[in-house]
């Protein structure tokens, strides 16, 4: 017989994820149609939500502003193949014993997309649906939704990706805990890059007796600069594009438009072109994230701590110039400034570019 004592020790001792939790179907009775697993699967009877953790190290290169692979590969896109791997691996452990089991996916922003297609059945949502990963995480007793958005463990704090599985095995369910961690110290909207976490604006939602409530995050601005379209933290692009300017606070773009934005710019950086192998996170999360990090750790309520204190450190955190400098371009793109410069003599032999 499955028990959730039974999936918990293979999902931790066998596949290796860091933390796994139940919610029962009857708690998403009110999802919306779109994010409702009994759409995917209408015998459903669990969820069961998966994490695994970011490694701390991830984010020490972008701290010291020095190194990202480390976070864009093994933090984002190599940690979430590894929770595929898992997640596949724990559905398979639940389907040995006779129940029907459906990895749901990790697309965070699903509705970003649009609709995909319509409905197949006059009863049914438009394509596609998905599960909002960090509300199942919550009513599955994994933790909670931080002011930032970011879902908030007392293991790791803002440190794991999730992932889930909509099964027919009725398991015991976890109680949810909410109210814990995020003491609303307001660091992440205080050390966002793109100022897109606003301190004034939310969106909240109540579950058995729970608010769950988040700011409502300008995913343009925050997916422009995760993207590694802004300056502030945009070394590589400036690098390529030295007079680029975006300013990303007065962008009004979609989630959508600028992830087709940063497509179309990734080929021509040549680190972006490296990293967008997979999606890149070349933000670094530094505010949502990182600033959260700081903020839990000293306030003494993450269990997974290390060695060395303070860990990373406690300066604001860095920032190249937003605006590029005043350039003068010989030839090609005619500036106005330059009508005011004293004339350029052409030399014979003087290298243009
Ligand atoms: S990923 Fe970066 S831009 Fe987006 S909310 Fe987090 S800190 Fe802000
Ligand atoms: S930094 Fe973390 S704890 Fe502070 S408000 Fe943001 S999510 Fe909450």
């Amino acid at each position: 017989m499955l028990t959730r004592e039974k999936l918990k020790e293979f999902a931790l001792e066998v596949a290796g994820v860091d933390k796994i939790g139940v919610a029962p179907i009857d708690r998403f009775k009110n999802a919306p149609a779109d994010m409702n697993p009994l759409n995917i699967m209408p015998r459903a009877r669990s969820v069961v939500v998966i994490a695994s953790r970011i490694l701390r190290g991830c984010y020490r290169g972008i701290d010291e502003g020095t190194h990202w692979p480390s976070y864009s590969i093994f933090g984002y896109q190599h940690l979430s193949g590894r929770l595929q791997a898992a997640a596949y691996r724990i559905s398979r452990f639940i389907e040995d014993f006779g129940y029907e089991a459906a990895i749901t996916g990790m697309g965070a922003s699903s509705r970003e997309w649009g609709p995909w297609g319509p409905a197949p059945r006059p009863d049914k949502p438009v394509r596609d649906v998905y599960l909002q990963l960090r509300i199942a995480a919550t009513l599955a007793g994994l933790g909670e939704i931080g002011w930032s958005k970011v879902f908030l463990t007392e293991e790791f704090g803002p440190r794991q990706r999730l992932n889930a599985i909509v099964t027919e095995a009725e398991l015991e369910p976890d109680p949810i805990r909410t109210g814990r961690l995020c003491d609303r110290c307001y660091r992440c909207v205080a050390e966002c890059p793109a100022g897109a976490i606003p301190r004034d604006r939310s969106v909240s939602i109540e579950v058995e007796g729970h608010k769950l409530e988040w700011a409502d995050i300008d995913l343009g601005k925050c997916k422009l600069t995760h993207f590694g379209l802004n300056r502030r933290n945009g070394q590589f692009l400036i690098k390529r594009y030295p007079g680029f300017y975006l300013p990303i606070e007065e962008q009004q773009v979609t989630w959508r438009e600028a992830w087709d934005l940063g497509w179309t710019i990734f080929p021509s950086v040549h680190f972006y072109s490296v990293m967008s192998i997979g999606v890149p996170a070349l933000c670094g999360a530094r505010g949502c994230i990182i600033g959260c990090m700081k903020h839990l750790e000293k306030k003494g309520v993450v269990k997974n701590l290390f060695q060395n204190k303070p860990v990373f450190s406690e300066e604001p955190p860095w920032s190249l110039p937003e605006k590029p400098r005043p350039a003068t371009h010989h030839g090609f793109i005619y500036h106005p400034e330059n009508e005011k410069k004293k004339k350029i003599e052409v030399k014979p032999g003087r290298i243009w570019y």
